[in-house]
């Protein structure tokens, strides 16, 4: 057996114990990373696009055929719920200026925008500031609550003990190099002894994760725990009603999890069959043919 099959062969089997420790019962095929651009997700206010926004599908919902394209290879239906943050999806976009790559796009925003950022006063304890890390074009983005003390002490994001069970679930669970996707977190500097961002740290800083998701373009954010998923949707519904579903945030797809540390404090089996529920889900509109899911 060669090297190259040997390495494959072993990653394949660190992916299969993987798959039967968190419970997985099938594997589905994770499509290559499309390059943004291609194809993207159908613009709200477009004529394929079904309900307005004004005029929410029946209960509530909207349920569209996502595998009726040829080559659809996903499950007959994602399900996607109306949003909990409208103020949001009426927001002005970020628009990139001409020419610009969404890489050099994100460079300006962390440098000439947020530079040496005192907006509010988690400055001043913090060591850097986590902008974030990944790929700028990422179809499937995470975005956490805060930097950690790791976090801080590296300047990036989801390098501790919760980061490398992050990393685990994005590569050896979804099959994804964590290089593919792009983490970022609601706030970007470190709150004392961890604890929430407040009200006013997180209305100074979010609007730089909002033009991370604006340069960006990901077909699906996943939001990790109850904090980023309670701030992104402007709710106040527990994490458990909130995950496992679709929903409509601003030009993407918005799926709400469970924290990566909450499941290191609670590794129960019943709690990794969940992510791994949602994350299932995740994979399944990243496979959908783009401009189906809605
Ligand atoms: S948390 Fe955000 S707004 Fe506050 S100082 Fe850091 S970068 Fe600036």
């Amino acid at each position: 057996m060669s090297d190259r099959v040997r390495e494959v062969v072993d990653l394949v089997r660190e992916r299969l114990v993987f798959l039967r420790e968190i419970g997985a019962r099938e594997v589905t095929r994770v499509a290559a990373p499309a390059q943004r651009g291609s194809a993207p997700i159908q613009a709200r206010g477009s004529q394929a696009e079904g309900p307005s926004r004004g005029a929410p599908a029946t209960a509530g919902k909207g349920v569209a055929p996502a595998a009726a394209g040829a080559g659809a290879r996903a499950a007959a239906q994602v399900e996607v719920l109306e949003t909990a943050a409208p103020s949001l999806l009426d927001a002005d976009r970020y628009v990139l200026p001409p020419g610009a790559s969404p890489a050099e796009g994100l460079e300006a925003l962390r440098v000439e925008e947020i530079g040496d950022c005192k907006r509010c006063k988690l400055w001043r304890g913090r060591t850097r500031i986590v902008f974030g890390s990944g790929n700028p074009k990422a179809r499937l983005m995470f975005v956490g609550e805060g930097p950690g003390a790791d976090e801080d002490d590296q300047g990036l994001p989801f390098v501790g003990r919760a980061g490398q069970k992050l990393t685990e679930i994005i590569e050896k669970g979804m099959g994804i190099p964590r290089s593919e996707v792009y983490i970022a977190n609601i706030i970007k500097c470190r709150p004392p002894e961890n604890r929430d961002p407040e009200a006013e740290e997180i209305a100074a800083c979010e609007g730089f994760l909002l033009k991370q998701i604006d340069i960006i373009r990901p077909k699906v954010v996943v939001a990790l725990g109850k904090f980023a998923a309670q701030t992104l949707l402007r709710s106040k519904m527990p994490i458990s009603s909130l995950r496992g579903r679709f929903w409509r945030y601003r030009d993407c797809l918005l799926m709400p999890t469970f924290h990566p540390a909450f499941l290191l404090r609670q590794y129960t089996p019943e709690n990794r069959r969940i992510v791994w529920e949602d994350l299932k889900k995740v994979k399944q509109a990243l496979d959908a043919p783009d401009g189906s899911v809605r």
